[in-house]
C-alpha cells in the first residue's frame, strides 16, 4: 500500500495506494515527518492507515458476446445443446486486441482460449467476419468447450492439454478435416 526508497540520485521515491489521496491530514503530516527524519514513531500512523486500506476487488472480466456478424452467446448455447446436453456452464467473449496478428502456421489454439480461473472462453475477433463460415466459429467454440469438459492433466511433469481422448472427441465434429482446411486458410490470410 505504501513503499519508500531512495534512488541513485538521492531522491526519495514514495509510492502509495490512491486511498492516501483522502488520508487524514495527521497521517500525511506523519508521513512527511517520517520522510524527513526517518523516525519510526512517525511511520506508525502511516502504516496503520495503509493496513486499513481494503484492496480493490479484481476487475470483472467483461463479456462481449454480440459481434458484428456472430453472436457468441447464441453459438455457445447451440454448441452446448448439440454436444454437451447443455450441461457446460462457461462464459464466452470476443477477445480484445484485434490488431494483433495470428502467428503464421499457428495451431487452432490461436483462434480461441479458455481460462479456468475466470471460466471464460475468448474467441479471436478476426473470426467475427462474414467470410468465416459459422460452422468454423462453432468448431472453435466446440474445441474450447472441450477444454472445459476434458481438463488438462499432468504427465511426466508436463501439462497435457490435447490428450488423445481430447483429439478423439474433437474429431467428432462434423467435417473435421474441412474445419482444419478452413483453419489453415484463415491463418494464411490473417
Ligand atoms: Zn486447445
Amino acid at each position: 500500500m505504501i513503499s519508500v526508497h531512495t534512488d541513485a540520485q538521492g531522491f526519495i521515491i514514495c509510492r502509495m495506494h490512491e486511498a492516501f489521496l483522502s488520508a487524514p491530514s495527521e497521517v500525511l503530516r506523519a508521513l512527511r515527518s517520517y520522510l524527513l527524519t526517518r523516525r519510526k514513531g512517525f511511520w506508525e500512523p502511516v502504516a496503520e492507515f495503509a493496513q486499513a486500506i481494503t484492496p480493490a476487488p479484481p476487475r470483472e472480466v467483461k463479456e462481449t458476446r454480440v459481434g458484428r456478424v456472430y453472436d457468441l452467446g447464441r453459438l455457445r448455447e447451440a454448441v452446448n445443446a448439440e454436444w454437451f446436453d447443455s450441461t457446460l456452464d462457461v462464459r464466452i467473449s470476443w477477445g480484445r486486441n484485434p490488431k494483433r496478428r495470428l502467428g503464421k502456421r499457428n495451431t487452432s489454439i490461436a483462434f480461441g482460449s479458455y481460462t479456468k480461473a475466470t471460466n471464460l472462453i475468448r474467441i479471436h475477433p478476426r473470426l467475427d467476419d462474414s467470410e468465416v463460415p459459422e460452422a468454423f466459429v462453432r468448431f472453435v467454440i466446440y474445441h474450447e468447450m472441450l477444454h472445459v469438459k476434458i481438463p488438462p492433466h499432468r504427465e511426466n511433469g508436463r501439462w497435457i492439454y490435447h490428450s488423445p481422448a481430447f483429439r478423439k472427441a474433437e474429431k467428432r465434429f462434423p467435417e473435421f478435416s474441412r474445419m482444419e482446411q478452413i483453419a489453415t486458410r484463415i491463418l494464411d490470410r490473417l
